[in-house]
């Protein structure tokens, strides 16, 4: 099986924070991680994905995150065209994980049915549950579902060989992770269903929850889904991704690490 390249681009972060607004459970008083935020892209000679697409200037402004680039701009770093972009992966459609669907006219949306079900359904009548949300990038998949544009997956589903999104659910209704085949075996993207390496660790959910039930068995799926190595896991927003991995260049150092080689060791919480 011919392996992905991975990189993890960076366009965002959120800080600084206390402990607990990272996980239940946490010390009022402490010091918590900055949140960065992150899209994916898996590269192969015959197949590229784009796994999520953040979120725009505007959204990250009215939402206070510092926000660096806009990631339609920045997959340019590694030589793609979102106009020419076939095929994208959301995790789930969190305002940071589907926003600019604009930017990708000729891509096919790869999302859980239960994710697409949830964000149009009587959950979204609870403020609490939508506030995740940006109403414009549900409705723009809506529209591309019309369009023929949309695959559903429905729990496990391969894409193409080499590449299966799992079903986890937990942080939102439909939430999904990818795993993807490289040159060091498989990694797994985790997104939101563990925000931070310390969240899967310690099986200590970040605070944004739908269903604790799925949220603690995802962490058991994951790790299952990484061959039982933490190395293999790829939490949706830790700092530590920018730290732990290099960079596949000079000039692209601090904006894209490569998840298909070995992290740093010694790093993790
Ligand atoms: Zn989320
Ligand atoms: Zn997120």
């Amino acid at each position: 099986m011919q392996p992905f390249e991975l990189f993890a681009i960076r366009y965002a972060r959120n800080g600084p924070r206390k402990a607990v607004q990272n996980m239940i459970g946490g010390d009022l008083h402490e010091q918590g991680s900055d949140l960065d935020y992150f899209v994916w892209v898996a590269k192969r000679s015959d197949r590229v994905f784009l796994i999520d697409t953040g979120m725009s200037e505007e959204t990250a402004k009215r939402r206070r995150e510092e926000h660096y680039r806009v990631p339609a701009d920045a997959i340019g770093l590694l030589g793609l065209d979102p106009v020419r972009i076939e095929d994208i992966i959301l995790t789930h459609l969190h305002y940071d994980h589907a926003g600019t669907l604009s930017r990708y006219p000729n891509a096919r949306f790869h999302v859980q049915e239960s994710e697409m079900s949830y964000v149009t359904g009587r959950c979204m009548c609870s403020r609490l549950l939508r506030r995740g949300y940006e109403a414009d990038d549900v409705l723009h998949l809506v529209r591309s579902l019309f369009a023929d544009r949309v695959a559903f997956a429905r729990e496990t589903c391969e894409i193409t060989n080499g590449l299966t999104v799992h079903r986890v659910g937990g942080h939102t209704g439909g939430s999904q992770v990818v795993r993807v085949w490289t040159r060091r075996g498989w990694v797994v993207l985790a997104s939101d269903a563990s925000h931070l390496f310390v969240n899967i660790r310690r099986q200590a959910p970040f605070p944004s929850i739908y269903r604790m039930d799925e949220m603690m068995e995802g962490y058991r799926t994951i790790l299952a889904l990484a061959d039982g190595s933490w190395d293999h896991v790829i939490p949706g927003h830790d700092p530590l991704v920018m730290k732990m991995y290099p960079a596949p260049s000079r000039e692209l150092e601090g904006v894209v690490v490569r998840l298909d080689e070995p992290p740093q060791a010694g790093l993790l919480p």
